[in-house]
């Protein structure tokens, strides 16, 4: 036979019932006590310094991490309300803030035919265009527009009124940080900012740093580059915010285009490698063209001819000190052509064979500065020490050179901007080390800058940072870390290159068999946390 169950009393299930419920309370008030805590925690943080939110980032157990982690996704919420920029491109309206009067430049075409797209398949299919030049400003001539900023005209009409400038004028001048610079004392120069309509906001951000910093006090003009036409939206917004000239335009398609000579299937065959691999914008073709307009183009760009200097800006990075000179006029009195604030190592997979053929086309010309062996590792390898090229203030007129062009020629006929990833800041840095000596690159010490969550600042022991005013978030300097090659950089001493020195290279690497000749799949990097979690901090 079998046991009869016992069935449970009406009370037995009621203690029961009540047993439960209270277990539920309670752990449900325990987790909300929990989150209330993380809560508070997040906001402690917030209102802390930015140090402590590295220190909050930076886990140094899975313990630590776990007990965190409910916090960290509502503070990674909060970056990223801060961070997504609005997508200006869905629905622009036009703007509703006072018109800055927009012009068309001096010599340059202000009549176009009703049908813009009609004029460029016209302009580019035509074959006889005495020179590149004039096909390219023919091209883009419907979308360069000019702002002419109040500075200019205040500092003629102060000219010539002379010491009888008004009270008043001297007070609205003074208002819009204008300081009685002579012009003749100005370098020929322009920043040079390529970026997408949607990045507007960011810019902004940056350009306030900049003219306070900088640039209220001597009123260098900008120009604006996109590979697609600027929005009005756009271009009164950053009219409207400086008091410089700025100039927008668009970028001819010769100079933003993939090269005849680079298969196509084959490149994005290489980007689905890439990307396949994990390599940061390994799967982009604009960010391919971005690297390659940058190491080969944009100092061809028609605006920029007659152009001696650039300072290169990208928007949302940081200008954390004021900047007490012209560093425009520095350069130019001191016989520097190249300058850089942040030096770091290239990821390896977006360069496989950028060094071979480096070392080949070195080969070839009779290579002999003192700064080549700055990136040259003992092995004969590249050490992948590069300047960051999101800053940079450096002479146009050396990019021009014959030298220069002959060196970017070879390595686009590599075809490696395809068909690896090949960056703008390497390839400037190793031409820098192969046509420059040490004198000639300058580190701008006294620049407090970020890009991401790269910054360098004046060491604040220092009264340098004190004098500039430096307002740099408390975290730790890039320079002290180990990605950094400044260190590398201080230490350096000059040495003479010579062609021995690159027969060897070739040498050692070949018997290391360190030869990529194409995008290596085998290479796999890993993407780096501040990328994928905390990019642009
Ligand atoms: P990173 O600094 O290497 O992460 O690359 P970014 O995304 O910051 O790009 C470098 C610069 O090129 C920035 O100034 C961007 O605004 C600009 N840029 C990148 N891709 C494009 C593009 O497709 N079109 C335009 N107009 N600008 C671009
Ligand atoms: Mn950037």
């Amino acid at each position: 036979g079998f046991k009869r169950l016992s069935v449970p009393s009406t009370a037995t299930l009621a203690i029961a019932l009540l047993y439960f419920t209270c277990v539920i309370l309670v752990s449900q008030s325990a987790l909300r006590s929990r989150l209330q805590r993380s809560i508070e925690n997040i906001a402690s943080h917030i209102s802390a310094t930015t140090d402590e939110h590295i220190e909050w980032f930076s886990w140094k157990t899975d313990s630590q991490y776990k007990q965190n982690q409910q916090a960290n996704l509502v503070l990674a919420d909060a970056y990223s309300y801060v961070e997504t920029p609005v997508d200006d491109n869905s629905k622009e309206e036009e703007p509703k803030i006072p018109s800055m009067p927009l012009v068309r430049l001096p010599g340059w075409p202000s009549e176009f035919p009703e049908s813009l797209d009609d004029y460029r398949r016209d302009v580019l299919s035509n074959t006889s265009w005495a020179t590149d030049d004039l096909k390219h400003r023919a091209e883009i001539a419907p979308y360069v527009w000019h702002h002419r900023g109040l500075a200019d005209k205040l500092s003629e009409q102060s000219q010539s009124t002379d010491a009888q400038t008004s009270h008043a004028a001297l007070r609205e001048m003074s208002r819009l940080g204008i300081l009685p610079t002579p012009s003749a004392r100005r370098a020929n120069a322009y920043f040079v900012v390529l970026l997408r309509n949607r990045e507007l906001n960011q810019f902004l951000s940056t350009l306030r740093q900049l003219e306070d910093r900088f640039n209220k006090r001597y009123h260098y003009p900008y120009l604006f580059l996109n590979d697609e036409p600027f929005s009005q939206r756009f271009m009164q917004f950053v009219a409207a915010s400086t008091t410089s000239n700025v100039t927008f335009a668009t970028i001819p398609t010769d100079h933003w285009s993939m090269p005849e000579f680079v298969d196509e299937a084959e490149a994005r065959e290489a980007r689905r490698r890439m990307k396949e691999s994990n390599v940061i914008y390994g799967g982009s073709l604009s960010y391919r063209h971005m690297c390659r307009f940058n190491s080969g183009f944009f100092y061809k760009h028609p605006l920029l001819k007659n152009v001696d200097w650039y300072w290169r800006v990208e928007p949302g990075v940081d200008f954390y000190c004021d900047l007490d000179y012209d560093p425009f006029m520095y350069m130019q009195e001191n016989g520097k052509l190249y300058s850089f604030v942040i030096a770091l190592k290239e990821l390896e997979a977006t360069i496989p064979s950028l060094w071979q053929h480096t070392l080949e086309y070195m080969q070839k010309t009779n290579v002999t500065s003192d700064l080549m062996s700055f990136f040259v590792s003992k092995s004969g390898n590249y050490n992948l020490c590069h300047f960051w090229s999101n800053f940079e203030i450096a002479s146009l007129n050396w990019l021009r050179s014959d030298a220069y062009e002959s060196y970017f020629k070879y390595l686009d006929r590599a075809k490696g901007f395809f068909m690896e990833r090949w960056g703008d800041a390497p390839v400037h840095s190793i031409a820098a080390g192969m046509l420059l000596n040490r004198d000639q690159v300058h580190f701008f010490d006294d620049i407090g800058y970020r890009h991401e969550s790269f910054m360098h600042c004046p060491d604040t022991a220092n009264s340098m940072s004190m004098k500039l005013r430096c307002q740099c978030p408390k975290r730790k300097n890039f320079d002290s870390t180990e990605g950094s090659c400044l260190p590398r950089w201080k230490e350096y001493v000059p040495n003479q290159w010579t062609q021995r020195d690159t027969n060897e290279a070739l040498r050692m690497m070949r018997e290391a068999r360190i030869v990529n000749s194409v995008y290596d799949p085998k290479i796999v990097v890993e993407r780096r946390r501040w990328y994928s979690f905390f990019s642009g901090f």
